[in-house]
């Protein structure tokens, strides 16, 4: 388990990694609970977070959005609990969903993954 989660992971920053990189713009996050890589949810365009998994195999990930404190394991589909995170355990309170603003297209729903 402990090289499943590190409690001691930073997250990787307020947004997904990649898109802040390409220029695009996300639904959720989710963060990885071994490396604190801040990716996006599979609703949005890019599915980051899955990405992250499939490229480094690290298996749970824990939800981004404040409020939210439930674990995900990518290998079964399970949810469920885990330790405390360093904190923040969630992006801003202030930042919008979608985000980043300024990048979400006005018809963003119609390019959410179902
Ligand atoms: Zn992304
Ligand atoms: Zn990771």
């Amino acid at each position: 388990m402990s090289d499943e989660i590190d409690p001691n992971a930073r997250p990787s920053g307020d947004g997904c990694e990649e898109c802040l990189a390409r220029d695009t713009w996300w639904f959720h996050l989710r963060r990885c609970a071994a490396c604190g890589h801040v990716g996006c949810c599979d609703s949005s365009p890019g599915r980051h977070a899955t990405g992250h998994f499939r490229e480094t195999g690290h298996p749970i990930m824990q939800s981004f959005e404040p409020g939210e404190e439930w674990f995900f394991d990518f290998r079964d589909g399970q949810v469920g609990r885990g330790p405390e995170l360093t904190a923040p355990t969630s992006h801003p309170q202030s930042q919008p969903t979608p985000a980043p603003a300024d990048r979400v297209p006005a018809d963003w729903r119609e390019h959410l993954h179902p």
